[in-house]
C-alpha cells in the first residue's frame, strides 16, 4: 500500500477514490475515521487527515498521473467561466466584455475605481 496524498475533505477524496478505481486502480483510504472530532492539536490533526493510498506499487505512478490531470482540470474549470454580473450568461474569464449582452466583466483584481 503506497501512500498517494492526504487530505481533510472527505468528499473529494471520495470523488479521488472513485475516478482512480474507475480507471481500474486499487485504492484504499486510511483513516476515514472522524479524525475532526479527536479533539487534536492542528499539527496532530494534519498527521491523521484521511490518506488516499494505491494497493499495488505498480499503479502509483498512473495514479498520480491521474490526480495531476484531475487537478489541471480543476483549474482551468475554475479559471475559465465568469459570470455576467448583467445577464448571467457564462463568459470565458479572459473576457472583459460579455459576449450575450455587451456589459463589461468585473476582473478577478479587482476595479481600482470601486469604493471598496
Ligand atoms: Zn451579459
Amino acid at each position: 500500500m503506497i501512500e498517494l496524498l492526504r487530505e481533510p475533505d472527505t468528499a473529494r477524496m471520495g470523488l479521488l477514490c472513485s475516478i482512480l478505481e474507475s480507471r481500474g486502480i486499487a485504492t484504499a483510504i486510511r483513516n476515514p475515521g472522524d479524525w475532526n472530532a479527536l479533539g487534536l492539536s492542528h499539527l496532530d490533526r494534519e498527521r491523521n487527515w484521511p490518506v488516499l493510498c494505491v494497493l499495488r506499487e505498480e499503479d502509483h505512478a498512473t495514479a498520480l498521473a491521474i490526480l495531476a490531470e484531475v487537478a489541471t482540470v480543476d483549474e482551468e474549470r475554475s479559471a475559465e467561466e465568469v459570470l455576467c454580473p448583467a445577464c448571467g450568461e457564462s463568459n470565458p474569464g479572459n473576457f472583459e466584455i460579455c459576449w450575450a449582452c455587451g456589459a463589461g466583466i468585473p476582473s478577478e483584481s479587482g476595479d481600482p475605481d470601486s469604493p471598496n
